[in-house]
């Protein structure tokens, strides 16, 4: 037994997460991060800001719009400053709070690079290159990843990445999005609202290629409509810098062509950060970058757990945070009931906003099911007429056999809030019979939930 309990390596959701629940246990536990702030990618870099640059966005888009439902103001502008100023008060605010978090559990909190030894301690260098080793009972490992670059072509300050974009001076005039995935999507719904010339390209036939085919097609029909251009199939071959910006070239249908930009934003998924943190030293197995792990989380070294965005499970935060909370709770001998990945919720901002958890219909029926679905769209609710955000739809998938609830899928207006609601269906078994009694307030969005679960039976007044 060693005086600490648990090393926590890397203060991004996972790791400050996992650390403040084993403090609430009272377990001893140092939490090390490198940089001189806490919350990671999520915090700094990825969520957070982009998700207050889509609200502005949106807010900004709202008021150009408003004036045909009687609110007549100037045409509105962008004060750069201003913005980042406002993104980044909102990370300081949110630092601070979990600073004080992280105190009241009695975590220390370590400033230092991390790496594993051979005899499984952990080697700190301090800012000042001093360094030290640490040991505990156990160790966990909280990383992270970082942006994926196309191989061959170098990130520059016109080919950039979600951590760039982030920090511009000024907006660029025109973009090619490299990737219609969550960032890639998310940042061309930021651009294009402000009037910036945007242009996807995605490498696959749909965009958002993960989620549910209906939703794909909807959010396709949704950028047409606003002019947002976007690429499918289309592979990029070279990307060059000229004069003022770049020259994207890429193949589509064994046809190539180019396009012009200012910048290029590379959004093709992101990396692990697995590399320099002593992984072979203290010999933990790795799969293709990831590290490999059992269905507890536990690394192919006793007492050495891995979570997030480093280990094969969906790179999201709060998948991160859950699996640090798992973690603890097992090191802290509590039994904690696993994780089933097909649960944990997908939420992408661009617009209209998407959301899901469970299956979708095409992995429904691939796993054997004999699915029904139904679809109910906010066009025939009150209060997206309201909102004047009528796109989109909810769909249910389940089993027919057993009237299980197995997906819910939302594209439209607050769909990224009302997934919680699927979400908690999923987790308690819920069959449609049961849910067609869950009474809804009107008028709210939300009732399209309701209308969608009853469509399921071919039931909805509204919008079946
Ligand atoms: P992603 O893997 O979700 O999407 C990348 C897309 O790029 C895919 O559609 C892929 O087919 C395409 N692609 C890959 N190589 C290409 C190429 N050479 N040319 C054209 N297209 C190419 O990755 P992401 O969007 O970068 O996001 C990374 C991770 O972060 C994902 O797991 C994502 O879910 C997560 N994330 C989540 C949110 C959110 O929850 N709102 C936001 C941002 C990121």
């Amino acid at each position: 037994m060693t005086e600490k309990n648990l090393i926590i390596i890397g203060s991004g959701p996972g790791g400050y997460v996992a650390a403040a629940r084993a403090g609430q246990l009272g377990l001893n536990v140092t939490l090390i991060e490198k940089e001189n702030k806490l919350g990671g990618t999520c915090l700094h870099w990825g969520c957070i800001p982009t998700k207050a640059l889509l609200h502005q966005a949106h807010l900004y888009k709202e008021i150009l719009e408003a004036g045909a439902n009687g609110i007549v103001t100037s045409p509105p502008s962008i004060d750069m400053n201003n913005l980042m100023n406002y993104k980044q008060n909102v990370i300081d605010n949110m630092e601070k709070g979990i600073q004080a978090l992280l105190k009241k559990y009695n975590v220390e909190i370590i400033q230092a690079t991390a790496r594993l030894t051979k005899d499984g301690k952990v080697e700190c260098t301090y800012p000042d290159s001093k360094k030290d080793i640490i040991s505990a009972d156990h160790i966990m490992l909280a990383t992270g990843s970082e942006a994926r670059g196309i191989p061959g072509i170098e990130f520059t300050d016109k080919i950039i990445s979600n951590k760039e974009i982030l920090t511009v001076d000024k907006f660029p005039e025109s973009i090619v999005v490299i990737g219609a995935g969550a960032v890639g999507v998310e940042f061309a719904t930021v651009l294009h609202s402000i009037g910036k010339d945007v242009t996807i390209l995605e490498m696959l036939p749909n965009i958002v290629p993960l989620e549910d085919g209906d939703v794909s097609r909807e959010l396709s029909r949704a950028f047409k409509k606003k002019k947002l251009k976007a690429i499918t199939e289309a592979r990029v071959t070279s990307i060059k810098e000229s004069g003022g910006g770049v020259i994207v070239t890429y193949e589509r249908k064994e046809k190539e062509n180019t396009i012009e930009a200012e910048k290029v934003l590379v959004a093709i998924g992101r990396k692990p950060n697995t590399h320099n943190i002593g992984l072979e030293d203290a010999g933990i197995e790795t799969e293709r970058g990831f590290i490999k792990i059992n269905d507890t989380y536990q690394t192919s070294v006793k007492n050495i757990w891995a979570i997030g965005d480093i280990v094969p499970t969906p790179q999201l935060a709060h998948a991160a945070s859950a699996e640090g909370i798992y973690v603890v709770e097992s090191i802290a001998g509590m039994k904690p009931k696993k994780i089933t990945t097909d649960w944990i919720p997908a939420a992408t901002y661009c617009e209209p906003q998407i959301a899901s958890v469970g299956l979708t219909e095409e992995q429904a029926v691939s796993r054997g099911f004999d699915v029904k679905t139904g679809i109910s769209r906010f066009n025939t609710m009150a209060k997206a007429h309201i909102l004047g955000a009528t796109e989109g739809f909810v769909k249910i998938v389940a089993d027919s056999k057993t009237d299980l609830l197995l997906g819910m899928h939302i594209i439209g207006p607050d769909a990224t809030e009302m997934i919680g609601e699927g979400v908690t269906a999923l987790n308690i078994g819920a069959t449609i019979s049961e849910l067609r009694h869950s009474i809804h307030p009107h008028p709210t969005l939300s009732e399209v939930v309701y209308e969608a679960i009853e469509a399921v039976e071919g039931m909805a007044i509204h919008g079946g």
